[in-house]
C-alpha cells in the first residue's frame, strides 16, 4: 500500500483512500467493499486512486458535455448519467436500458444554483427540504424549467430533483457543467446496480465510461417525494420517510394511502427491481432447508442449516446493512441458477418499509 491509502476492517468491509477531487480539495473520499475479494480487485486495478480519479472526471466530464453516457457511482445505486438538456443524450438513456418513455427520469445537480434551468421555481418548502436533505438520498418532484426537454419528465410538466451524496458523483456533475438526468444502470426491471461490477455486466458495452466508487452505501434508491400535491406524497419509499420529514414540512403521505389515479408516479411499476430467479416471500425461510435448489436470503445469523446456498443481507437485522447489501446479495444467489429464491420481510419501520418495498416487486415478476 502506498502512503495515501489506509485498509480499514470494520464490521462490514470498508477500504478507505484519502483522494483529491477536482473542485473539492482535501476531501477524504470512503470507498466501501461488501467483500475483501472485491476490495482488492479494486485495489489491484487502481493502484493510486488519487492520482487517478481526477483525470478520470475529467474526461468522463467530456464525455457528457459530447452527450455520450456516462455510470457513476452515488450513495444510492449506480445511475446512468447524460446531460439532462439533451434530447438525443437522454433519448439514449431509455435504448440503453431499454426502458419504456413513460419512466421518468431524476435530474442530478452538484449546485443548487444548477436547479436554475431545470426548476421554474423554488418554493420556500423545496428549498426547506434541499438545506435539510441536500446532499441525500431524497428526491422532490417540482413543476419543471421549459429548458428540460420533454423525453426527461416523460412529457409532464413535472420534473424530479436530487443533489446525491458521493464526492465522486458531485464532482462528475460539478464537471460536466450540466444538469445529469440519471435513471440506475441496469436494463429496465432488474435490480439496481450497487457495484461497478455490476454495471459492467448489464450495459457495459452500452456507453461510454463507468467511473468505479466501490459499492453504494446506501444502496436502494432515493425517497422520491412530490411537492405539487398537498400535502406532499411519498411516490417511492426509501431512507428518508415520514418521520424525518415530519419536523421539517409537517405532515406527508404514502401514495398507496391516497386516490391512485391522480398520484400514482408514472414509472412506478408493480413488479421492479426483480432477480432473473423467482423470488418468493415467506414467514419462515426455515422450511425450505431441505431443498438444494432454494437460495435464502437472510438478515440475521441463523443455526439452521440449510442444503441451499445462503446470502445473509445483514447478519445482525440492521436496517441500514440490510439496505446496502440488498441488491447484491440477490445478485450473488442470481448467478448460481438456482429454482428459486426465498426471504422473509423486516419489520415495517424506517428504512425497512423500503426494503419490504422492494422486496415485493421483486417477488412480483411472474
Ligand atoms: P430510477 O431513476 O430508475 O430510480 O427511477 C426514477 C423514478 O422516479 C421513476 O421511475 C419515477 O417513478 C420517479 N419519477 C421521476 N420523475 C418523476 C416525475 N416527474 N413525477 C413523478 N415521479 C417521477
Ligand atoms: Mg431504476
Amino acid at each position: 500500500m502506498c502512503d495515501n491509502h489506509t485498509i480499514l476492517i470494520e464490521e462490514g468491509v470498508y477500504v478507505r483512500f484519502w483522494v483529491q477531487l477536482p473542485h473539492r480539495s482535501g476531501e477524504r473520499l470512503s470507498l466501501l467493499f461488501h467483500t475483501l475479494d472485491d476490495a482488492f480487485v479494486f485495489i489491484a486495478k487502481h493502484r493510486d486512486p488519487t492520482s487517478e480519479y481526477p483525470p478520470l472526471i475529467r474526461e468522463y466530464g467530456t464525455y457528457l458535455r459530447r452527450g455520450e453516457l456516462v455510470a457513476f457511482p452515488t450513495e444510492t445505486v449506480y445511475g446512468l448519467g447524460a446531460d439532462a438538456t439533451n434530447e438525443e443524450a437522454v433519448r439514449s438513456i431509455f435504448t440503453a436500458k431499454e426502458r419504456p418513455l413513460f419512466d421518468p427520469l431524476i435530474v442530478h445537480v452538484a449546485e443548487v444554483a444548477q436547479l436554475a434551468e431545470v426548476v421554474e421555481v423554488l418554493n420556500e418548502r423545496t428549498v426547506k427540504l434541499i438545506e435539510h436533505f441536500w446532499p441525500g438520498p431524497l428526491t422532490l418532484v417540482v413543476k419543471k424549467h421549459p429548458s428540460i426537454p420533454a423525453i426527461v419528465t416523460s412529457g409532464g410538466d413535472t420534473v424530479a430533483i436530487r443533489m446525491p451524496d458521493n464526492p465522486l458523483a458531485l464532482s462528475l456533475i460539478k464537471e460536466s457543467g450540466r444538469p445529469i438526468a440519471a435513471p440506475s444502470a441496469n436494463r429496465f426491471g432488474y435490480t439496481s446496480p450497487t457495484t461497478a461490477s455490476h454495471v459492467e455486466e448489464q450495459l457495459g458495452s452500452k456507453i461510454a465510461a463507468i467511473l468505479d466508487g466501490g459499492a453504494c452505501s446506501v444502496g436502494i434508491e432515493s425517497t422520491v417525494l412530490s411537492l405539487v400535491s398537498d400535502p406532499p406524497t411519498i411516490l417511492r419509499p426509501g431512507k428518508i420517510g415520514p418521520q424525518e420529514l415530519f419536523p421539517v414540512i409537517g405532515e406527508v403521505v404514502y401514495a398507496s394511502a391516497v386516490k391512485k389515479t391522480v398520484l400514482e408516479s408514472p414509472g412506478l411499476l408493480k413488479n421492479h427491481y426483480a432477480p432473473t430467479t423467482p423470488l418468493y416471500l415467506v414467514d419462515d425461510v426455515s422450511l425450505y432447508k431441505d431443498d438444494p435448489s432454494v437460495g435464502v436470503l437472510l438478515f440475521e445469523r441463523s443455526r439452521v442449516s440449510f442444503k441451499g446456498p445462503v446470502q445473509y443481507i445483514s447478519e445482525r437485522e440492521d436496517p441500514g446493512e440490510a439496505a446496502s447489501r440488498l441488491y447484491w446479495a440477490m445478485r450473488q444467489l442470481d448467478t448460481l441458477h438456482l429454482r428459486m429464491m426465498v426471504c422473509s420481510l423486516l419489520k415495517e419501520e424506517g428504512i425497512g418499509v423500503a426494503i419490504n418495498n422492494r422486496l415485493r416487486k421483486a417477488s412480483r415478476k411472474r
